[in-house]
């Protein structure tokens, strides 16, 4: 199967070749030529799937068949983040780069002003977080009155951030018949009954995650304690050298405190979350992609949707209460066929959510023993520690102080063999991370040129 047997412009098969794309992943096989048909469309698939270019190929295709009349928008995407709205206006903008159409991006924590005076330019396909919406459309900035085609895209996300009134609000705006897509990585009740209300006939679509991350990317899990996790992140961020890691936290003001706490230690760090305002996330983006910080800490919510690729390490410094969740961090690494490693600090009450991950996965994340690591308090370790010197030996406490072990799992007075030897627990499958995944899915569609 290739593009060109989907039914697209040749306007679209040659964007699409400029990127560099040979063979359409399933969900384009399948979303396109269902979307060019006008159908409805019900998809679970995840990021790293391709699902972006899978809707929007088609809008473009349908929005170029028409003469550009006053510009209100014909197409709109929702999206729960910014990053994600302006993800898939990039890609819009790429994809129909030879064709005469234009694509805008709104999106709350920035000036409304811009968007209104852009907005009054007219534009053909509008990509948009709810609430951002709403607001421009009650200033009367835009008027969707000539929406025919409507997305929710990661529809599971919007509903997980509350956005279903602003999502109904939003139907009321725009015109009762229409096409309707709705993508999603999960099904709960709540997406089911929205599919429901929103979709007349769907074609449902159900692809399996990209299956590259998972064989590329070499997991592995360390057991810690809670309070000993920072103090392990930056022994395995100095001794591997990393320059480029994703960390990853449960919370924005875990987010915040990680920052600070490797600032402290002397690793270059920024965090991302939806508190940060929309300039400061994309410096950070920017200094990271740059190799100017060396840690980016972020949440999961505002993880969605970054486009970074090829990064090396990624680390779950809180395993995801979601089990599908861990796929998706991992998904960052390992990108276009580069090898990529997912490091998880573990601590005793997250013994759960790992099985839960496995269970998902089909596989076991190799437990490897806990390296000995210092623990200091404020003073960090010259990044750059003499050669040989011994962690634990300079200013740091060894990680084994009993105040420190002294937690509920018991890790306490295990002596200088500190949290390594203390609990280590090598389930003997190393290899792991190369063995094919059982039940995989995407087929081989990742057409660069590998
Ligand atoms: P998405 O799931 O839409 O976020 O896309 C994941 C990544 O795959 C993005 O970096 C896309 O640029 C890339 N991609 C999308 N379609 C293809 C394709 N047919 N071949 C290779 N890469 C693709």
């Amino acid at each position: 199967m290739s593009f060109s047997d989907l039914g697209l412009l040749p306007e679209l098969l040659r964007a699409v070749a400029e990127r560099g794309y040979d063979t359409p992943s399933p969900i384009q096989v399948q979303a396109i030529p269902a979307v060019l048909a006008g159908r409805d469309v019900l998809a679970g698939a995840q990021t790293g799937t391709g699902k972006t270019a899978g809707f929007v190929l088609p809008i473009l295709q349908k929005l170029a068949a028409a003469e550009p009349g006053q510009r209100s928008p014909r197409a709109l995407v929702l999206t729960p983040t910014r990053e994600l709205a302006a993800q898939v206006a990039d890609s819009a903008r790429a994809y129909g780069r030879h064709l005469r159409l234009r694509t805008f991006q709104v999106f709350g924590g920035v000036n409304i002003n811009p968007q209104i005076a852009a907005l009054r330019e007219g534009c053909d396909l509008l990509i948009a977080t709810p609430g951002r919406l709403l607001d421009l459309a009650q200033q009367r900035a835009v008027n969707l009155a000539s929406i025919e085609v409507l997305v929710l895209d990661e529809a599971d996300r919007m509903l997980d951030m509350g956005f279903i009134h602003d999502i109904r609000r939003v139907l009321r705006l725009v015109p009762e018949k229409r096409q309707n897509l709705l993508f999603s990585a999960t099904y709960s009740d709540e997406i089911r009954a929205l599919a429901e209300r929103l979709l007349r006939d769907p074609v449902t679509i159900q692809v399996a995650p990209r299956n590259a991350p998972i064989e590329l990317v070499e997991q592995r899990a360390y057991r810690v304690p809670k309070e000993h996790k920072r103090h392990l992140l930056v022994h395995l961020i100095r001794e591997g050298a990393w320059t480029q890691v994703l960390v990853f936290t449960r919370t924005k003001h875990g987010a915040n405190r990680l920052t600070q706490q490797l600032e402290g230690a002397g690793i270059r760090a920024a965090a991302i979350h939806g508190n940060k305002s929309q300039s400061a996330r994309v410096r950070a983006l920017e200094q990271f992609k740059r190799s100017q910080i060396t840690a980016l800490v972020a949440t999961e919510v505002a993880a969605r949707g970054l486009d970074i690729k090829e990064l090396p390490q990624v680390v779950n410094y809180e395993l995801p209460n979601v089990p599908e969740d861990y796929v998706h961090r991992i998904g960052r690494t390992g990108r276009a066929g580069a090898a990529g490693e997912a490091v998880s600090l573990v601590s005793a009450d997250e013994q759960g959510l790992l099985r839960d991950i496995e269970r998902l996965l089909k596989r076991t994340v190799p437990v490897v023993p806990t390296p000995q690591f210092a623990i200091a308090e404020t003073a960090p370790l010259a990044p750059a520690a003499a050669p040989g010197a011994q962690a634990h030996a300079t200013r740091g406490r060894p990680n084994s102080n009993p105040r420190d072990g002294q937690s509920s799992q018991g890790h306490s007075g295990r002596g200088r063999t500190g949290a390594g030897g203390g609990h280590r627990r090598d389930d003997g499958r190393k290899a792991a991370g190369t063995e094919p995944r059982r039940g995989g899915g995407g087929g081989h569609w990742r057409g660069r040129s590998h």
